[in-house]
């Protein structure tokens, strides 16, 4: 008959927990007491006492009171309003080691029982901590005088939040009944367990809560947090501090706190400038190119750099396009704090190409060549003068195309030409020696050099350039003077 009472029990609370419930475990969660095991006692225990301690020297449970508190407010936040407290029920009193809590359905059934009238209840939810000590003494023959028979911590309905022990049982035992507590009758007379609406086994909850504030505490030492009483949980309770873990209970979870969550960050605004270039030679910069990231864009200026603003920080990616280039990209993380530099090289799209041909001579005059002149195409092609000043480029992609021709000691200069595609195309480029007399104007008050018609000579520290052909002569040494001039 009680068997079967307790199995229908159980088989209900397993619907309505997600604590799995064996239904024998009743028979080994009774507790015989034969005097109150939760009394406070005379004994004191220094800083550091553990539970074992506890458990070796008294015969009272109350020097583990504090962690018992601790590890039923962990339970709370293991699956909170479970439990609440007896101690404010009108006409309730609580005996002297008893801790409040009980499950919410029994402490609402018992206020319906005595309805304000005066009632002691000796026990009610004992914590894994106390059951580990009731444990130790009956395994141990300690303590005879106070317990013959306790359950294994982890399977006493006390541990549960459903049970209470009241002295004056018979005098409650029919008000009680009838509010969902069952009598357990001549094996335990003052033990009640309820079994009416909102009864539900936390025992497993109980030893998890153990477990967890252990894990807490002991980060180095982890044990399982299954709920399951073992002996890896049981010699962690043996030296756990009866007055409690210096880490207390906490219903923000794991025993490894969580970083609190990166607040999205707001990205900061930068430019971002660069050079449009072709080919592997950034001087040759490709002008008007479009430049695009993301939905801003610009167009580069004449000598192809471009600036963008208001950029995010962070990965972006550089578009550069122009007609007749293939349009190409760059990945660029823009940051703070730096200067975001982002260059792109465009190739001269595939296809039709010309010849590039000229010459390269001194001022105006183009039969007097300059051999040895490097040229260089803004598409990254260079070549050399022959001996009569001529460069040759075989085939460059039809379009602008810039070329620039240096030797030392004139002043580099370039032009820009069309190359039309299938076809011989012209170039030709005139070099003074003007930058090679201005590094000399510093020292020299009157001298000049022809560069064809075009006599330079500097006056007074400054270049002075003057066209002879303007005034119908021609630029020679002045046999006098013995310098160039107009003559
Ligand atoms: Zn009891």
């Amino acid at each position: 008959m009680r068997r079967a009472s307790v199995v229908a029990l159980f088989a209900l609370l397993a619907c309505t927990t997600e604590v799995t419930v064996e239904g024998s475990d009743h028979d080994e969660g009774e507790d015989v007491f034969l005097s109150d095991p939760d009394l406070p006692d005379r004994m004191l225990f220094a800083a550091g006492a553990t539970v074992g301690d506890v458990a070796r020297t008294a015969c009272s449970t109350a020097g583990v009171k504090p962690l018992a508190q601790q590890l039923l407010a962990e339970v709370n936040c293991l699956r909170p309003d479970t439990l609440t407290s007896i101690a404010t029920i009108p006409g309730v009193s609580l005996g002297a080691g008893a801790l409040p809590q009980l499950n919410v359905g029994a402490a609402r059934g018992l206020r319906a029982a005595n309805r304000g009238e005066a009632i002691t209840i000796s026990s009610s939810t004992r914590a894994t901590a106390q059951q580990y000590v009731l444990y130790y003494w009956y395994q141990h023959g300690r303590c005879t005088s106070v317990v013959s028979l306790a359950a294994k911590p982890g399977r006493s309905n006390h541990e549960s939040g459903v049970a209470i022990d009241v002295p004056s049982y018979s005098a409650w035992k029919s008000r009680l009944t009838a509010q969902g507590f069952r009598w357990l009758g001549a094996s335990d007379v003052v033990h009640f367990d309820y079994q009416g609406a909102g009864a539900v086994d936390i025992r497993s909850l109980a030893v998890k809560a153990f477990q967890r504030l252990w894990n807490r505490n002991h980060p180095s030492d982890r044990i399982a947090e299954d709920g399951v009483w073992g002996d890896a949980t049981a010699s962690r309770m043996d030296r756990a501090p009866a007055g409690g873990f210096a880490i207390g209970p906490s219903c923000s979870g794991d025993a490894t706190p969580t970083p609190p969550p990166t607040p999205t960050p707001t990205p900061a605004i930068v430019s971002l400038t660069g050079v449009i270039y072709e080919g592997s030679d950034t001087s040759a910069r490709v002008a008007g190119a479009t430049v695009t990231v993301g939905p801003r864009s610009t167009t580069a200026s004449a000598d192809g750099v471009y600036t963008l603003t208001g950029l995010p920080t962070g990965a972006v990616t550089i578009t550069a396009s122009k007609s007749g280039y293939t349009t190409a990209t760059v990945d660029r993380v823009l940051a703070t704090g730096v200067d975001n530099w982002g260059s792109v090289s465009l190739t001269r799209a595939s296809g039709a190409t010309g010849r590039l041909v000229g010459v390269i001579y001194r001022g105006a005059d183009t039969t007097s060549r300059i051999g040895g002149a490097t040229v260089r195409l803004s598409t990254g092609q260079t070549a050399t003068a022959d001996a009569t000043g001529l460069y040759t480029f075989p085939a460059v992609g039809a379009g602008a195309v810039t070329i620039t021709a240096s030797k030392s000691g004139f002043t580099t200069r370039s032009v820009t030409r069309t190359v039309a595609a299938a076809t011989e195309n012209w170039g030709s480029i005139g070099l003074s020696t003007g930058a090679a007399l201005i590094d000399e104007c510093g020292d020299v008050t009157a001298a000049g050099t022809c560069d064809g018609a075009i006599v330079s000579h500097c006056d007074g520290g400054r270049l002075v350039q003057v066209d002879c052909a303007a005034s119908g002569q021609t630029c020679g040494i002045d046999a006098d003077a013995g310098y160039a001039d107009c003559q």
